[in-house]
């Protein structure tokens, strides 16, 4: 029996909690056999027997007792090696399965890498056999000791190895040689041949050259300062605040993150950087990988699943130190963490849309918690949850007013009232005013380039009949469908489904069939139109589901043969081009229609963005924000880049009508084959919370896109100020109304601090 120096034998961890996929939101006690004592331990993954079945099961923790009764069955297994997850992980996914009301193993499930998730058998490591001369024992650099080749055919396959190392495969191919004969060789003492793990590196065949530290310019020196200090914070005292660097778009955030890691790093600790999947470009790589070098793992999601394994492993074997991901990346296994990024924190695609709906921003500031290290949320526009947070000193601010580059000024914001531009055409809506036709047509003469940015893909968004007022719908979403010209074809944008374009009204049979409204393919078309000389391209989902077409379009745009770039948020986003000294914001109205109460918040940032892309090299950017409500703040204070004064005015109006920073917004939405069963659900839900004054309780209501996918969906939204009222009450309603719920087959999902369309 091992023996176990200093714990006596009675407390001695000898069961083990497990949580398994095959039984949701429960954990199960097993006995651990004394020959297992090394290696089951929290984090664990084992082998037990559950039910008829032999199952894989994580530990989550041990102890020396079980409060079962009656007797546990063993563990049978365990898998070799570190444990996937640490103790701080595991915590970590105890506080999501609390906080966001998901069940434990799906919150551990997401921490582990894929190939683990999968249960794949091997270790997915890839593996090829290699050939070299054979060397002389170590040390002894006499010739004598390997012997002679023995024939001509290999003498010549020894002077094509050379000193080197090749592949057998490829080497047996190029140079015509049998695999057989190789062996030969190296019984004969020839030749080594040997099996090594070849790495699948996401960066390989990209150049990148080393970058060095820059001078800092002092306001960058200061918020350095802030992070070290949180850093350095001593571990006997509380965990250190978080940082929150407010920077105005190439005010140098990056530079400061990489030279917080390189501390971190000379102190033997590791980093995790969390970028928005949309802003992890070959850019954002190369410039963490240019400072780094190989100690940078790069987790995305275009990785092949074998890429994917390697990083992962070299996270866990702690040969890659600092990981540049997006959300998910915070979970991976970064022993000994130094320091937490969150860039771009305000970014909606942190919050993940299925269980465990965790928002990655919060969930770092917990996990920076439990791990005693800083957390550094940067943002040229932060959440006003941060901001507040900032503001009421729970969070250390540090504020970047100026670009880093010594003559890059900020860009200037033109907002135009488009009503003017209407009046002018005759009440018709112009695509481009006046004013931006005018600034492309200068950006040309100077062989400058243009970004130009519609948040509507397709053509013509509204297809409608001008006699019987027919719109073409979706039929299995209540939402219309977009004219797609390129491909003839009419689309959903919300589950995918197509069909051709009629030539006339399907309804009444009238051929004026009209297709109005502006998305990004006819803005590329009234582009060219406008600008016939000019090489236009456009980058939108339509035109990026190829795995490299993205990268090519951008490439493109970065050699300056592209004039201007037409698209979506994909180029809103974290794009760094010095050429670009406009960007245009066609329809700045449309994000504030959303019903959504952060929707001022998002046309803020959406303004801010665009003005980020312009004038990131020698030249001056302009911003030009079409319009027809000028007057808003969102708009106004946006074209003024003053973020103090939107946020004060927005804080005043959350606090009043008690929305999110002043309270917690939770959603429950209701999903069903039929309209009455999710509607019914809702109407159950809400009246199992009850109304109370510590809370507000929507009432049950169709969801925005009241029906997607076919099936009908319906809500209810509560929010307040204390979120263990509104978790406790959440958790009660869902209790109480589940039977009935399964029983209508409706589904039911509970987003905390819901994020999105409300
Ligand atoms: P942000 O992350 O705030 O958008 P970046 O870190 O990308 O800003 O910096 C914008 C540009 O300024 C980059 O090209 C970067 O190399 C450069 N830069 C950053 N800090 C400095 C500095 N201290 N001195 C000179 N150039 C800098
Ligand atoms: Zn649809």
């Amino acid at each position: 029996m091992s023996r176990m120096p200093g714990i006596p034998p009675e407390e001695r961890p000898a069961v083990a909690h497990v949580a398994t996929d095959a039984a949701i939101g429960r954990t199960f006690d097993y006995a651990i056999p004394p020959a297992l004592a090394a290696s089951v331990v929290p984090g664990a993954l084992v082998r037990v027997q559950f039910g008829h079945r032999e199952i894989e099961a994580l530990v989550l923790g041990t102890s020396a007792r079980s409060g079962h009764p009656g007797a546990l069955k063993p563990v049978l297994g365990a898998a070799a090696g570190k444990p996937w997850l640490s103790p701080a992980l595991i915590r970590l996914a105890g506080w999501m399965s609390s906080y966001y009301l998901a069940p434990i193993e799906l919150c551990l499930k997401i921490m582990l890498p894929p190939v683990v998730r999968d249960g794949t058998r091997e270790d997915g490591f890839k593996r090829r056999l290699v050939v070299r001369r054979a060397r002389p024992a170590d040390g002894g650099a006499l010739p004598g000791l390997v012997p002679a080749p023995a024939t001509a055919r290999q003498r010549e396959i020894l002077e094509r190895l050379g000193d080197g190392e090749e592949a057998v495969a490829g080497f047996c191919k190029a140079w015509n040689v049998s695999p057989p004969t190789l062996r030969k060789m190296a019984a004969a003492g020839l030749v080594e041949i040997e099996e090594k793990v070849e790495r699948r590196d996401p960066l390989a065949g990209r150049r990148v050259l080393p970058s060095r530290p820059l001078p800092l310019t002092d306001e960058q020196a200061a918020a350095l300062a802030l992070v070290r200090a949180a850093c350095d914070a001593p571990a006997d005292g509380p965990p250190p605040r978080p940082v929150l660097i407010r920077g105005v778009t190439a005010s140098g955030k990056t530079e400061v993150y990489l030279q917080a890691i390189a501390g971190e790093l000379a102190k033997g600790r590791g980093a995790i950087v969390l970028v928005p999947e949309i802003a992890l470009t070959p850019q954002t790589i190369q410039r963490f990988a240019a400072r780094f070098g190989d100690t940078v793992a790069v987790l995305h999601s275009q990785l092949g699943a074998g890429e994917r394994h390697d990083e992962w492993a070299r996270i866990r074997d702690g040969s890659a130190r600092v990981v540049v991901g997006p959300r998910s990346a915070l979970f991976a296994p970064v022993e000994n963490l130094g320091l937490v990024v969150v860039d771009e924190e305000h970014e909606p695609s942190y919050k993940q849309d299925e269980t465990p709906r965790y928002n990655a921003r919060d969930t770092a500031v917990v996990r920076a918690r439990f791990e005693h290290c800083a957390v550094v949320l940067g943002s040229a526009t932060p959440s006003l949850e941060s901001w507040r947070n900032a503001q009421e000193g729970k969070y250390a601010l540090a504020t970047l007013t100026h670009r880093a580059v010594d003559a890059a000024e900020l860009p200037r914001t033109v907002v135009v009232d488009m009503r003017g531009d209407a009046a002018k055409a005759g009440g018709k809506l112009p695509v481009f005013s006046d004013t931006l036709v005018e600034a492309v047509r200068r950006r040309l003469d100077l062989g400058e380039q243009t970004m130009l940015f519609l948040n509507r893909r397709g053509y013509a968004p509204a297809v409608s009949c001008p006699a019987c007022g027919h719109r073409e719908e979706c039929e299995d979403c209540s939402v219309a469908m977009t004219w797609h010209r390129d491909d003839g074809v009419l689309r959903c944008h919300v589950c995918g489904a197509f069909r051709p374009a009629p030539e006339r009204c399907p309804a009444c049979g009238c051929p004026d069939y009209r297709y109005g409204g502006v998305g990004t393919q006819r803005v590329e078309a009234v582009a060219r139109k406008l600008f016939p000389r000019a090489t236009i391209e456009r980058m939108d989902v339509d035109v990026t589901t190829r795995k490299s077409s993205h990268e090519e379009i951008l490439g493109r745009f970065r050699a300056g043969k592209t004039d201007i770039l037409v698209g979506t948020q994909m180029i809103a986003k974290g794009l760094d081009f010095p050429n670009v000294t406009l960007a245009g914001i066609l329809n700045a109205d449309a994000g504030l229609a959303i019903p959504d109460f952060r929707a001022a918040e998002r046309t803020f940032q959406l303004v801010a963005q665009m003005a980020g892309r312009t004038g990131r090299g020698l030249r001056p950017g302009d911003v030009i924000v079409q319009t027809l409500s000028p007057e808003e703040p969102a708009i106004a204070l946006a074209g003024k880049e003053d973020f103090e004064a939107f946020a004060r005015g927005e804080l005043a109006e959350r606090r009043e009508l008690c929305y999110p920073p002043y309270a917690h917004l939770h959603c429950a939405t209701f999903r069903s084959e039929s309209r009455e069963a999710a509607a019914a659900a809702a109407a159950r839900f809400a009246a199992a919370i009850g109304r109370s004054d510590r809370y507000l309780l929507g009432d049950p209501a169709p969801a925005p896109i009241e029906k997607a996918k076919g099936a009908w969906r319906f809500q209810v939204s509560l929010r307040g100020p204390d979120p263990a009222v509104l978790l406790e009450r959440l958790r009660a309603a869902a209790a109480a109304t589940a039977p009935a719920a399964d029983r209508d087959r409706v589904s039911v999902s509970i987003d905390i601090d819901a994020v999105g369309a409300l």
